[in-house]
């Protein structure tokens, strides 16, 4: 079986990060792992230019690549399903990994549809907001108008742009009394095509194969084709949720706490990569 002194799951910001600074910290043997075929986890499907210095999400992936040491063992395409007490992770395809230390990098899930409260059966042309972002800029898919966006958050805000600048008319329906999210990200409400209902939420889904209305809280029916559901993100910590809090398991970026800006994942995830490799050398 191969063994890595250090093992991280999850290759987005934070993985990459604590893979790195635990390489600085001296650490010479690192594998990680991540069920997509490239490095870089959410960033890759972010085309908007929030990140660093105005950066997209796959630019800001180039940088943090730029000094990723070659030493490091990536296994991409590789899904972690479980793991072990007896410090084994066991990946798809029947491979096996051993490991001195863990470091959960795996991120965040979106609030699926199925956890809300909203009647009616599921029609074609409801996704999470992840998911629409993620075939719209990764797979080219062209989303069909017009489109209820429910909640206001910056993922919220974000599609609700993108979808406004591909001409398809957007209602954001917001549970709070003001819409939530960054300042900046507030600012593209400003678009005529962007309508904001807030104090409201969807209760009820209409339509047959396909998705063709919403009903609000108020009781009004919005037509609609699309309906994303862009409500929360919880951190995902399935693999280790039966462990306890063994010494040789840390956690970093959107799995330990779901980090707004990728600055704070990132500083998280250098803090814990260099501690990790701390501790083993004691
Ligand atoms: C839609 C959206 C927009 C954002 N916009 C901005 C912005 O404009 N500016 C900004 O600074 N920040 C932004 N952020 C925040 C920032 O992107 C995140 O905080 C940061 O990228 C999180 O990194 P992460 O490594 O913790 O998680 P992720 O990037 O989600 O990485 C987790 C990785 O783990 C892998 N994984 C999970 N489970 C397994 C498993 N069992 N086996 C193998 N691999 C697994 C996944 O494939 C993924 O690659 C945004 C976040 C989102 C979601």
């Amino acid at each position: 079986m191969e063994h890595y002194d250090l093992l991280i799951v999850g290759g987005g910001a934070a993985g990459i990060s604590a893979a790195k600074a635990a390489r600085r910290a001296g650490c010479a043997s690192i594998a990680v792992v991540d069920r997509k075929p490239a490095l870089g986890g959410v960033l890759l499907q972010c085309a908007h230019r929030g990140f660093g210095d105005g950066c997209t999400g796959p630019e800001f992936v180039r940088q943090l690549l730029e000094d990723f040491p070659p030493e490091i063992r990536v296994i991409s395409g590789r899904t972690v399903l479980k793991i072990e007490e007896s410090k084994v992770a066991r990946l798809s395809g029947g491979r096996s990994v051993s490991f001195d230390r863990l470091i959960l990098a795996a991120g965040c899930r979106e609030v699926p549809m199925g956890a809300l409260p909203i009647a009616g059966t599921r029609p074609t042309g409801i996704y999470t907001a992840g998911q629409m972002q993620e075939m719209m800029n990764l797979h080219g898919y062209a989303p069909e108008g017009p489109a209820v966006i429910l909640g206001s958050g910056d993922l919220g805000l974000i599609l609700a742009d993108q979808l406004a600048q591909a001409g398809i008319p957007v209602t954001l329906v917001e549970k709070k009394s003001s819409c939530g999210g960054l300042a900046r990200n507030r600012r593209l409400l400003d678009r005529d095509s962007i309508r904001l209902v807030c104090s409201q939420t969807v209760t009820e889904v209409a339509g047959e194969k396909w998705l063709t209305a919403c009903r609000l809280s108020s009781g009004e029916w919005l037509p609609c084709k699309t309906l994303l559901i862009a409500v929360g993100l919880r951190p995902e910590r399935t693999l280790t949720a039966n462990l306890g809090n063994p010494e040789w398991l840390r956690l970093c970026g959107n799995c330990s706490t779901v980090h707004p800006m990728v600055e704070g994942a990132i500083t998280e995830a250098i803090q814990t990569g260099t501690a990790v490799w701390e501790t083993m050398r004691k």
